[in-house]
């Protein structure tokens, strides 16, 4: 039976042999071939995405967050507290309460998406919502637990990189080498580093023969590596990546450098049209942030050399923000209660 990704990759990861290891049995997701993009592209590839959306609470924060509430619960904390654009609250909440411990999550009042903030409540964290942006609830939450016993669950606690680079490992076994692209959303900047840290230890290990090239996608409202410059008023339709000043920036630069990659932005049209279109076109429904990978699929696809294999990190479930499916797909047809009304628009 699969017992999660602590167990599975455990000799890549820093736990201790007897630790109480806290799991939903996350990670194992699929990769799927959608042909689609690469006709949508008009590109020569072989096209995958990494349905990340999949997950215990439906984004791949849940990969990084066994690792961290694992570690917390080690080290004897009995809270834990993160800022969050909605998916990390909904992980840390979810963990929390299988360990056995609180959880306090700082948001952005008004913009998490519906599912995110429905989630947290219902896993019983304490919800703080705060009149002020992503950035503003980061630094609020270092600040707290630097001063208080309260382990701090954000990608700057290396634990949650060290769980997140196994989506690499499983890229890697499930294609039995690395794709030549991996292209992901950018928001905080931590799963682009954890990705790459993935595919080194891979790389290194002697079990992938080469290191993809990352791309990583920005909102352009929302672009502060691409346009070298900290965003004051991030301002994106993908709420998990309205990111101004990310945490992991250095990092994420270090990361496209070292895979000859790149860091781009897409406009909200291009990543809401992205977001219908991989919906109706290969049936797989993500939200806004992770259709920013499609949506550089379609723009920056002309640089993808012929033959290459493609990965897209589709990294939250669509499900998440019911809000902006409505909202971009707003066909209802409202009939009477007769069959011939009925017939007729059917037909
Ligand atoms: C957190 C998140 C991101 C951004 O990941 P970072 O590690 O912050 O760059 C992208 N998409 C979704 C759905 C997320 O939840």
């Amino acid at each position: 039976m699969y017992k999660g990704l602590i167990d599975r990759y455990r000799k890549f990861l820093p736990v201790a042999d007897d630790a109480e290891i806290i799991t939903l049995n996350e990670g194992n997701t699929p990769l799927i071939p959608v042909p689609e993009l690469a006709k949508a592209a008009g590109i020569d590839a072989k096209i995958y995405v990494k349905y990340e959306g999949l997950n215990p609470t439906g984004s791949f924060k849940d990969r990084g967050m066994t690792m961290a509430v694992t570690k917390a619960k080690e080290e004897g904390m009995k809270v834990v507290m993160c800022a969050s654009t909605g998916n990390t609250s909904a992980s840390a909440a979810a963990y929390a309460a299988r360990a056995g411990m609180k959880s306090v999550v700082l948001i952005p009042d008004g913009n998490i998406a519906l599912g995110k903030l429905a989630q947290s409540m219902i896993y019983g964290a304490k919800v703080v919502a705060v009149d002020g942006n992503f950035d503003d609830c980061l630094k609020y939450v270092r600040d707290l637990c630097q001063r208080h016993p309260i382990a701090l669950v954000n990608s700057i606690n290396p634990y949650r990189l060290e769980g997140q680079k196994t989506a690499a490992f499983e890229i890697v076994d499930d294609l039995e080498d690395a794709p030549d692209y991996l292209i992901i959303p950018v928001g905080n900047a931590g799963n682009i580093s954890a990705y790459f840290m993935g595919f080194a230890q891979y790389f290194e290990a002697g079990i992938s023969t080469k290191i993809p090239k990352l791309w990583g996608m920005q909102a352009a409202g929302a672009a502060p590596i691409v346009e070298n410059r900290v965003f004051e008023k991030p301002e994106t339709v993908a709420t998990a990546i309205r990111i101004g000043n990310p945490a992991s920036w250095e990092k994420a630069v270090a990361a496209r450098d070292k895979s000859n990659g790149r860091i781009e932005k897409v406009t909200d049209q291009e990543i809401l049209e992205a977001y219908k279109l991989i919906a109706r076109t290969a049936g797989v429904f993500c939200e806004p942030a992770s259709a920013a990978t499609v949506a550089g699929l379609i723009k920056y696809g002309r640089d993808i050399e012929p033959g290459s294999t493609v990965v897209l990190v589709l990294t939250g479930n669509g499900l998440k923000d019911p809000d902006n499916a409505i909202k971009s797909a707003p066909e209802i047809f409202h009939v009477k209660n007769d069959i011939r009304a009925i017939e007729e628009v059917v037909l």
